[in-house]
């Protein structure tokens, strides 16, 4: 059941436009987006935010970004910045401040107060191996912990001694007394409290007990009154939990949960604690390296906000799990920049090509199209001299007549200029082909050859005297694997080993020295590329390609 944006419904929407309509949503739709602050955001969670800003946005209600902030030894304030950046720069802004769950410990602590004294939680000491065997496992049922029964008096002389730092590390935690037998091993008195004597980046050194995600979570969406608390089918069995707490306790909302399929996209992972292995190994270059799946990685590789978010209406919102094809997301990819991206030229491997019939001292200022079919683009101003640079691998001396590019005799069109004839080639001293010589007609510029015989090729070009010099890294997948992490592969063992070539030697037109960093462009011929967020400049011009112009992969070239 995948319903998509053209339907322009999702089982989702299906049951906000229910709410409305029987008065259960009787204020404004509130959702929010709650991402743990252990890691960079990746593609999984551009999905999850499109959905839960997209529904706030459709339904004129709001939606909050709230850090999920309880394990605070593994999250840190630059994850917390990284994540309100990508947030922002999808196009979604939240409502109101950036919230913490830290911001509720007090409160969580007075609900777990509320517990104890109403016989709901009791602190537990046993270790955690002994924890294991008193749970049962999924065909049988637990037993009683022997703590169980201490009164609410014992209970609340022990966890306030907890809080005030008297206990070790697993020495004992608080648990909900809830059913040990009961079917869903959730629900099986879970742990809501531990002793972490651990410093928090939101609250330092106040606490050192901190309340786990389950007893967090439904809270913190009671309190900020969160309408519709969306979250991924993982969390499906822990929505008992979720409501018991709800009722259990005096918070002022009810919310509820709606489960929805994770994204999984094949040929990558999406799972921060992965991605981080990826970073931390050095297989790639830090969190934003252009062939993570993460979103600044994604943002630096070229892809676009508006590309990003087609994509996730176009994979719809499911409620069973599913593999999205990534050339999907490269589909979304090239459709936008195709529309959208101007057109420039930038030759990877230089052949130079000297037009013999051309004067020395020669320059003219060709025009060209920003953009085939887009006049807002403007124009482009491509200088034209006597000495340029072509693709190696556009010009052979004998071919076949399938080779429509420049053979040795025969014509060829450089794009927006001339038709050229090549004429001889200079070699060095191992017989490689330094230069080729040919003549130009003069009436041919946006003219067919007056003899009528029009070349059956057109090559892309830049000026030898004009051009400026570029670094160009060319991005593949990083993953040769279809399902790199399932069926208990070890991942890392199905990195490309080709997933970046660096082209140190290539020639950009002149005007693209000066291209604004994260302006796309497609080089004519080659594929789709943005100027590097952080290392392009005018001296130093880098491009990354975010995708070819067509998918060849697991293909033999074109
Ligand atoms: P990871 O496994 O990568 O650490 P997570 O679910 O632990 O992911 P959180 O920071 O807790 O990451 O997630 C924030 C929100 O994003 C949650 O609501 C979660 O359900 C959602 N989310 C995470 N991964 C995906 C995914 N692959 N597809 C859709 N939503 C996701
Ligand atoms: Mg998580």
């Amino acid at each position: 059941m995948t319903d998509t944006a053209v339907t322009g419904n999702n089982f989702l929407r299906t049951i906000i436009k229910e709410d409305i309509a029987s008065g259960r949503l009787s204020g404004e739709l509130v959702t929010r987006f709650p991402p743990e602050p252990n890691g960079f955001l990746h593609i999984g969670h551009a999905k999850s935010i499109c959905l839960n800003f997209g529904l706030a946005e459709q339904f004129g209600g709001r939606c909050h970004l709230r850090f999920d902030d309880t394990n605070p030894a593994k999250e840190e304030q630059a994850y917390i910045d990284a994540i309100q950046e990508d947030i922002r720069w999808l196009g979604y802004e939240w409502s109101g401040p950036i919230r913490y769950a830290s911001d509720y410990f007090d409160t969580l602590f007075e609900y777990a107060l509320h517990l104890i004294s109403t016989g709901n939680a009791y602190v537990c000491d046993l270790s955690a191996d002994e924890a294991r065997e008193y749970r049962g496992t999924l065909t049988e049922p637990g037993r009683n912990s022997p703590y169980r029964e201490r009164s609410p008096e014992e209970n609340l002389a022990l966890f306030t001694a907890m809080r005030d730092g008297e206990c070790d590390e697993g020495s004992r935690v608080l648990r909900a007394k809830i059913d040990m037998a009961a079917p869903n091993i959730n629900l099986r008195d879970p742990i809501i409290y531990r002793i972490r004597k651990v410093s928090h980046h939101q609250t330092g050194d106040k606490w050192c007990i901190y309340p786990n995600y389950d007893f967090t979570h439904g809270q913190s969406d009671a309190l900020e009154g969160i309408t519709h608390s969306i979250c991924t089918l993982e969390f499906e069995d822990h929505r008992p939990l979720y409501e018991w707490f709800l009722v259990n306790l005096p918070v002022p909302a009810q919310p509820k949960q709606y489960e929805f399929a994770r994204l999984n996209i094949n040929y990558t992972v999406t799972s921060k604690r992965k991605l981080k292995m990826l970073v931390d190994e050095n297989v790639v270059d830090g969190w934003d390296d252009p062939r993570m799946p993460t979103i600044a990685g994604m943002r630096r590789r070229g892809y676009t906000a508006a590309a990003l978010r087609n994509f996730c209406d176009m994979v719809g919102v499911a409620r069973s799990e599913g593999v999205v094809d990534m050339a999907m997301l490269e589909h979304a990819i090239r459709d936008d920049l195709d529309k959208n991206a101007p057109r420039a030229m930038c030759v990877m491997d230089p052949l130079k090509l000297v037009i013999s019939n051309y004067p020395e001292d020669k320059i003219e200022s060709l025009l060209a199209p920003g953009h085939p079919n887009r006049d807002d683009l403007g124009e482009r101003t491509l200088p034209f001299s006597r000495e340029v640079y072509i693709e190696r691998d556009d010009f052979r001396e004998e071919a076949n007549k399938k080779f429509k590019r420049l053979v040795l005799g025969k014509k060829v069109r450089l794009r927006s200029a001339y038709v050229l004839q090549a004429e001889s080639v200079v070699k060095d001293a191992e017989g490689n082909i330094t230069e080729v010589h040919c003549s130009y007609d003069d009436g041919t510029l946006g003219e067919d050859p007056a003899d009528g015989v029009k070349p059956k090729g057109v090559i892309h070009w830049v000026s030898a005297s004009h051009g400026k010099q570029a670094v160009v890294r060319l991005y593949d997948r990083l993953f040769t694997h279809e399902a790199p992490d399932r069926g208990g592969e070890e991942f890392l063992d199905h990195v490309n080993p080709s997933s970046l070539t660096v082209l140190n030697n290539c020639w950009i037109e002149p005007g693209l020295a000066d291209a604004v960093p994260e302006t796309c462009f497609q080089f004519e011929r080659t594929g789709y590329f943005v100027a590097d967020r952080h290392e392009h400049r005018s001296e130093k011009p880098v491009f990354n390609r975010a995708i070819a112009l067509r998918d060849t992969w697991g293909k033999a070239g074109e």
